[in-house]
């Protein structure tokens, strides 16, 4: 990758971006008043990086060995059929693939893309999508699309927010499930997959417990099963604990009580 000679090509554009910033901090006070002029800074940097990135992607790009041909799921190969550039919002502005390259199976006419890491599963880059996602992950796109412009990050509509946001919510969810598979069954058949795994309790929020644990938990005995009674007994011997409970679930225990003074 011959960085040098692409630095030297660049060396006009940086000149002339430098140049105008330069001229916009003359103009504080006049033409740009202290927000403006640092919002006029930032695009400028982020036009400058992405004139970087997109050179320096098609350096790389033709830097590479590019394949004459890749493995198609079908078990066949496909063939390379030329560059097929394409353009990419990234958070640092428009970035055109120059050096994507496209195959396509004869057999099974799938077709597939070397050389477009920088793009995500949309028009914009990962990057991009990361932030457009987490900035309408509450669900509400029309603000997200709002608080993106405000932002100066992107100027987007609120369906491609929600579009964004439905993809990679798929793309998380099928992670998630691929590697919770990969830990607990090497091999599950369909009819062993568990579809929902769910816990209950009855109507007066009460957990239920097997009938048997209860028969056990009866006849258990030890230290802990001896001071259950002991708390029982002293609670039988006084009186007052009785008179001073009023709530209707203390019934019961009232009623023992008076059995047992009498
Ligand atoms: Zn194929």
């Amino acid at each position: 990758m011959n960085s040098a000679q692409a630095t030297l090509d660049l060396i006009s554009f940086f000149a002339e971006t430098i140049k105008r910033i330069f001229e916009a901090i003359a103009g504080l006070g006049k033409t740009h008043d202290p927000r403006s002029l640092e919002a006029y800074v930032l695009a400028q940097c982020k036009a400058l990086g992405a004139v970087i990135l997109e050179r320096g992607l098609a350096l790389r790009g033709q830097s590479l060995a590019v394949p004459m041909s890749q493995p198609c799921p079908c078990g066949h190969r496909q063939h390379h059929k030329g560059k097929r550039p394409r353009e990419v919002r990234s958070t640092l502005g428009p970035v055109t693939l120059e050096e994507r390259h496209y195959y396509h199976c004869d057999h099974c006419k799938a077709g597939s893309y070397w050389g477009e890491e920088l793009r995500g599963s949309t028009d914009f880059s990962p990057l991009a999508e990361d932030q457009i996602a987490w900035m309408g992950k509450e669900g509400a796109f029309d603000q997200a699309a709002k608080n993106l412009k405000h932002l100066g990050l992107f100027e987007v509509a609120a369906s491609t927010v929600r579009d964004i946001c439905n993809r990679l919510g798929k793309a998380v969810r099928e992670r998630i499930e691929h590697q919770a598979a990969q830990q607990h069954c090497s091999v599950v058949k369909p009819e062993e997959k568990v579809k929902r795994l769910g816990i209950s309790i009855d109507g007066v929020m009460l957990g239920r417990v097997d009938p048997k644990h209860r028969e056990r938990k009866g006849k258990k005995k030890g230290k802990y099963a001896a001071r259950r009674r002991s708390n029982t007994s002293s609670m039988k011997s006084k009186p007052w604990s009785c008179l001073s409970s009023t709530k209707p679930g203390n019934v019961a225990t009232n009623v023992s009580c008076h059995a047992g003074a009498h």
